[in-house]
């Protein structure tokens, strides 16, 4: 059976390991001009970035990449939750006490994130966050928490009760003990605003990879198109296929990394908002679309939808495609991917 692997570090990883090692052989040997690809690996907002740029020189291809790590960490000042300086945390030290005044970006941010937790009924909600404070993926939730607990933390989350003032640019939580996270769309947004910060600065190509959530645009120095790399996950090494990634983005959610084992049950780190417990059933979603803030929130919300529904929500949207593999391995693709297709084009 063919099998599509996850990208969180994979896929990811194989992308730049390709722009890499074009960059290792111009870089060490190659004197010729003419552009050439530099990257660097770096921990931002608690995880790992791949920053790939193609530059004339060294000196600009650094230059490049500090004006993106700038960029994505002044987002991550904005966003974190777990940053007591950030307007995101004033906002929930806030929460049943009064609305607070933030930047236009971080508002447009929510504005956005509520239009999707509408256009799905819920399954994707900023808001989730409330319940951090029982499913905890550090390894020490053992069991399954007490009904009760699970309730009144669910009481917490609803994404109807954020309440925006465009007017006075204002974010209200309307109940106490309410709180809002980015988890499941920052590095996608961070990675959209480095890309965009670094189009404007004339880079005409390049990667931003946040541990598998990526955006990439232009083309290799060559010519070619970026690929990315489709591994079989029973056998992760083994690229099972290569996709051209013609200025898309490429997100993955996967179940890989942070789960916890209940009663012999896998249960991801993503949470149904409507009950209180963590999604089952999916492996890994990969999103296909321009941007990757809403690749970001689409891979996410998939979890929570299930394969059946999320499928049929995909294939409603124009120019977005979805690549899911359930517990069993199968994977299912969306209307306009057929794994045919990417055969064709495995390199
Ligand atoms: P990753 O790329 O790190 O796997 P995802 O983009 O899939 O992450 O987002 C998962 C994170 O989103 C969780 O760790 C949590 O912070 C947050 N989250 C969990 N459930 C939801 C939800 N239903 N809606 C919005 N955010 C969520
Ligand atoms: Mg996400």
């Amino acid at each position: 059976m063919l099998i599509i692997r996850q990208i969180t570090t994979m896929l990811f990883l194989l992308v730049s390991i390709f722009g890499y090692s074009e960059s290792l052989q111009t870089t060490l040997s190659d004197t010729t001009p003419g552009p050439k690809v530099y990257q660097r690996t770096l921990k931002l907002m608690g995880s790992r970035f791949d920053l790939t740029v193609v530059a004339e020189n060294q000196e600009k291809g650094n230059e490049y990449i500090d004006l993106a790590i700038s960029e994505i960490s002044r987002i991550e000042k904005l966003i974190s939750s777990w940053d007591p300086l950030s307007q995101t945390s004033a906002i929930n030290r806030n929460a049943g006490l009064k609305p607070i005044k933030v930047d236009p970006e971080l508002f447009q941010l929510i504005e956005r994130a509520l239009k999707i937790s509408n256009l799905i009924q819920g399954a994707f909600d900023i808001s989730y966050a409330s319940m951090d404070r029982i499913w905890k993926f550090d390894g020490s939730v053992t069991e399954m928490p007490p009904k009760e607990t699970i309730k009144q933390s669910v009481a917490k989350v609803g994404y109807q009760n954020i309440i925006l003032d465009r007017g006075k640019q204002t974010v209200f939580l309307k109940n106490k003990g309410m709180k809002i996270g980015f988890g499941a769309i920052g590095k996608g947004y961070a990675a959209d605003k480095a890309k965009a910060l670094l189009v404007e600065q004339g880079v005409k190509s390049g990667i931003i990879n946040a541990s598998g959530d990526l955006n990439a645009w232009g083309t290799q120095p060559n010519g070619k198109d970026w690929m990315v790399a489709i591994v079989n996950p029973l056998n992760k090494s083994k690229v099972f296929s290569w996709l051209p990634v013609k200025n898309q983005s490429v997100v993955t959610s996967g179940n890989y990394e942070k789960y916890i084992v209940l009663n012999g049950e896998r249960y991801s780190h993503i949470i149904d908002p409507r009950t209180g417990y963590p999604s089952k059933g999916i492996l890994s979603a990969t999103i296909f679309t321009k941007n990757a803030e809403l690749a970001d929130a689409l891979a996410t919300s998939i979890f929570v939808m299930g394969v059946e529904t999320g499928l049929d929500f995909i294939n409603q949207l124009k120019g977005v495609e979805c690549i899911i593999v359930d517990l069993d391995n199968k994977v299912i693709t969306s209307k306009n991917i057929a794994l045919k297709e990417i055969e064709k084009q495995t390199r």
